[in-house]
């Protein structure tokens, strides 16, 4: 840990409050179609659509979008009401305009490092996004750069500390996924924290156990300072 020079906060469900908004767009997304599916089925269509689209259109609240009608068209069999995908657009830009919500205690974190530390964002998702989000969270200042990947697999973060121009072991990653943002840092040789979010969208998911001095799992972000 005292070689740390270099932290990286992954943005959605660490810096601010993005998977329960995803979560009420499904719940609508759902009762929308609800008259087109055989009761209690389980909601797949739209995860699969999403997946199914990732290579394509990425991640973020447009690919989102793009999803939902195409998860609708299926579930329709082509025959979706046009009100319908009004609704679904609807929904999606309720999504880009809803208030940001910052995370308990994710302030008072980043204004204790600052200073004795270079802090970087690290995020996937859509740029434009992103950028609004940033905006209203009032965090901009306290970080020196900023990195909207397309992925958060190893190549990308091998070319993010390529570019920080540190070796892996001075580089830190906190985030809440243990898929995009501990595991790939990891196995590069850097040094990563998982703070959980209570809700994790399923493609993030992962059982593992990770035994590794370069890992810490903490309960929530106020323990970040414990260990730095
Ligand atoms: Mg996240």
């Amino acid at each position: 840990m005292k070689n740390i020079k270099v932290i990286a906060f992954d943005a959605d469900d660490t810096l601010w409050v993005n998977e329960p908004y995803f979560r009420l767009a499904e719940k609508q997304f759902y009762e929308l179609m609800a008259d087109y599916l055989p009761k209690n089925s389980p909601p797949s269509a739209l995860f699969q659509a999403q997946i199914k689209n990732l290579p394509l259109y990425g991640y973020g609240i447009k690919s989102f979008i793009l999803s939902m009608i195409e998860a609708g068209i299926a579930i329709t069999d082509k025959t979706i009401p046009l009100t319908a995908i009004i609704e679904m657009l609807n929904i999606g830009k309720e999504m880009l305009e809803a208030p940001l919500e910052l995370i308990d205690g994710i302030a008072e974190v980043l204004e204790a490092l600052q200073g004795k530390y270079r802090l970087v964002m690290a995020t996937k998702g859509d740029l434009l996004d992103q950028e609004r989000k940033l905006e209203k969270s009032g965090l901009a200042n306290y970080f020196h750069h900023i990195e909207i990947m397309s992925e958060k697999k190893r190549p990308n973060y091998k070319k993010l500390i390529q570019h920080l121009d540190i070796p892996p072991n001075e580089f830190l990653m906190i985030g809440n996924s243990l898929k995009s943002d501990v595991l790939p840092v990891l196995e590069l040789g850097g040094h990563a924290f998982h703070v959980p979010f209570h809700t994790t969208w399923e493609y993030e998911r992962v059982e593992t156990t990770i035994v590794e001095e370069r890992f810490r799992s903490l309960e929530n972000v106020g323990e970040i300072l414990d260990f730095l």
